[in-house]
This record gives C-alpha cells, sequence and structure tokens, in this order.
C-alpha cells in the first residue's frame, strides 16, 4: 500500500481522507510512478470540495498533475528510472491521480522531465504555469508580439496569472496585471508587470466596444471579466481564455470580432496533444525566469493538502503551492 488522498462519495455526500492504497485497486496503465511532486490548482480545489462535479468515479485519488521517476513500466517509450511530468488526460477525474506516492498511468500520457527543469521546479510550474505557456504560445501564433502593444493578464496574482506575468515579461511584452489584491502590486511588479490595474475595472457588465487599450490578453477568470478584456482590445488582437475563475458564463456581444477582428482563443490543457505539450515544456526552459518562479512558490506536504485546496477556490492563494509528496 502507499499513502494517498482518497475522495469518496457516502450517503451524505463527498469525504476526502488521507489513507493507505493499495496497489492492486490501481487502474489501467502501463508506467507506474514514483511520484515526487504535485501542485495544487484550481481544479484540485473543486475536487477537494466537491464544489464543483471534476471528480467522475469513487473511490478517486485526487490530484491532476505529478513528477516523478517511472518505476516499472511495459510501455516502449518508458524505462526506470526516467524522470517525467503527467498533467490533465483525466487524472483526478476519471483517472486515479497525483496525490499519492505512487501512480499508474498510460505511458503515453507522459512528457519527459525537460533537462534543466527539476521535477520540484515541474510541480511549481504545474498544470496552472504549463497552461499560461500554451496561451503565450498561441498569442504568438495569432501574430500578438511585443511590439504591437500593451497584454494585460487577469487574475494575475493567481497560479496561471502569476506565470504568464512572468513568461510575458521575459519575453518583452509590456503586461499589465489585473488584480483584485492591489496589496500585490510589489509582487506583481517583481514578476515584471509594467502596470497594475484593479480588477473591479473590468468586472462590470461588459461595453459591446469600449476604448482600445490591449493588443491582447490572458484571462483566468472568464464572466465580464473576458467580455470586457474582448471589448478593450485592439484592432487585430486576441485574448487567450483559459479559466473561469469568476464563472464560466460569457455576456459579451460580437462586436469585437466583427468590427475589430479581434480573435478568441481556447487553451485547453487536459486533452492537449503531446507535441504541443513538449514544446510548451521546452519553451519554459528558457522562458520563465526560475527567480521568479521561486518567488511565486510555496511548499506544502501531501497531509496538509487537504486543510490547503479550499483557499484556491476563494482567490486566497498567491502564486504557486508544491506539493512535497515523499
Ligand atoms: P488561482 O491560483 O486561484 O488563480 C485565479 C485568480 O483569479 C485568483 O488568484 C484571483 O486573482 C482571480 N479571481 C478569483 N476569483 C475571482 C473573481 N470572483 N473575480 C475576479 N477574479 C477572481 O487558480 P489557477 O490554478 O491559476 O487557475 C486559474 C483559472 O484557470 C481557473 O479557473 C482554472 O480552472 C483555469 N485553468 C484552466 C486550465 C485549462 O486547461 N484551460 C488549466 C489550468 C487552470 P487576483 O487576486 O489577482 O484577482
Amino acid at each position: 500500500t502507499f499513502k494517498a488522498i482518497v475522495i469518496d462519495k457516502t450517503d451524505s455526500g463527498q469525504s476526502v481522507a488521507l489513507k493507505d492504497f493499495d496497489e492492486k485497486d490501481f487502474m489501467d496503465g502501463d508506467v507506474t510512478v514514483r511520484v515526487e511532486y504535485s501542485t495544487i490548482n484550481y481544479k484540485d480545489g473543486l475536487a477537494i470540495t466537491g464544489k464543483a462535479p471534476v471528480v467522475r468515479r469513487f473511490p478517486m485519488i485526487a490530484g491532476v498533475d505529478f513528477s516523478g521517476t517511472v518505476e516499472q513500466s511495459s510501455h516502449p517509450g518508458w524505462k526506470p528510472g526516467d524522470k517525467v511530468i503527467c498533467n490533465g488526460w483525466g487524472m483526478g477525474e476519471t483517472h486515479l491521480g497525483a496525490y499519492a506516492e505512487k501512480a499508474r498511468v498510460k505511458g503515453d500520457w507522459l512528457v519527459q522531465l525537460p533537462a534543466t527543469i527539476s521535477a520540484r521546479d515541474a510541480m511549481a510550474i504545474g498544470t496552472a504555469g504549463y497552461t499560461a505557456m500554451l496561451s503565450v504560445m498561441a498569442l504568438e501564433n495569432a501574430g500578438v508580439t511585443p511590439d504591437k502593444g500593451p497584454v494585460v493578464v487577469t487574475g494575475a496574482a493567481g497560479g496561471v496569472g502569476s506565470v504568464a506575468v512572468a513568461i510575458l515579461a521575459t519575453l518583452g511584452y509590456q503586461v499589465v496585471a489585473s488584480t483584485g489584491r492591489v496589496q500585490e502590486a510589489d509582487y506583481l511588479k517583481g514578476l515584471g508587470a509594467a502596470e497594475i490595474i484593479d480588477r473591479k475595472e473590468l468586472s462590470g457588465p461588459a461595453k459591446p466596444l469600449a476604448r482600445e487599450r490591449f493588443a491582447g490578453g490572458i484571462d483566468s477568470v472568464g464572466s465580464t471579466t473576458l467580455a470586457n478584456v474582448l471589448s478593450m482590445t485592439r484592432y487585430g488582437g486576441s485574448v487567450a481564455a483559459c479559466g473561469l475563475a469568476a464563472g464560466m458564463d460569457l455576456p459579451a456581444s460580437v462586436a469585437p470580432f466583427i468590427l475589430r477582428g479581434v480573435s478568441l482563443l481556447g487553451i485547453d490543457s487536459v486533452m492537449c496533444p503531446l507535441p504541443k505539450r513538449q514544446e510548451a515544456w521546452k519553451r519554459l526552459e528558457t522562458d520563465l525566469d526560475r527567480q521568479k518562479l521561486a518567488a511565486m512558490t510555496t511548499e506544502i506536504g501531501l497531509a496538509q493538502v487537504i486543510e490547503t485546496a479550499p483557499s484556491i477556490l476563494g482567490g486566497g492563494v498567491r502564486g504557486r503551492i508544491v506539493v512535497n509528496i515523499q
């Protein structure tokens, strides 16, 4: 057996506990990994509290991402000792997840840990940081280059937001960080934000079109915030939508699309194909300043996950939380 955070369904709702899990109850997979680090993402908060139906199978080991070392493999691409990263693919939702000393997964899901990224840093980045990288890549592909003008990041003091601010600044973008925690202005400037705006500027009902302020945006908030960002995006600009921290709705109009040629770019990290994942992790090696990553990261142990995870839902977590499993 090994230690794991197990979510179960009971008559009175959902229970969560750190307990022993038997390897014979593993689900199908061709690679067994000794998990070294995991993280707390927004989705982990939803799963552990049961606030959204993230978990589709019970009992479930929570946790959507891990880094670790291969112990056993019948997959041709992996052998014992290989250092790997796994995130998404239904882990912690439909497949037993990452908050455990061991995980059995499909070899096809794994990405090799980049040579210059430690297992700990990989999870300091985690799903949130890799999603920020996917968002930056989407903006680049859409032609949003640093010379086009400022780029706004919403939910800037959160996990996706902090990593997005740091990457964009390193790449030379002028970053406007939108936050509800203006007391974190120095933190955000330290990550490279050029300007801090109060999230209230973006959270009211959106006009179809507003003054053109941003060449692009990375939005982890959704709802009226995304609608406002779209209405403030300059002619020909693009916005990457990757989150729903304020809601899943999008009370917007088509005006930015049909009158300003604005594009809305959808970002999904969970089923993202392997080549794009590999590209994102490669880019993270060079484009994310490790000192900035350290400045946004706090560490907890497996035993603290259950008490810590709910705080991410209220926007109470700054930057990233890495979970030291062993
Ligand atoms: P997080 O650390 O909690 O960051 C979210 C941030 O949004 C908060 O820190 C807060 O930033 C802001 N926020 C929270 N509640 C808000 C509200 N009611 N109104 C306006 N702003 C609010 O979470 P995360 O792990 O970075 O994830 C961020 C979002 O991205 C989540 O919705 C998550 O589900 C999504 N996500 C999606 C993917 C994907 O594949 N598409 C992958 C990872 C994450 P401030 O305090 O700075 O305002």
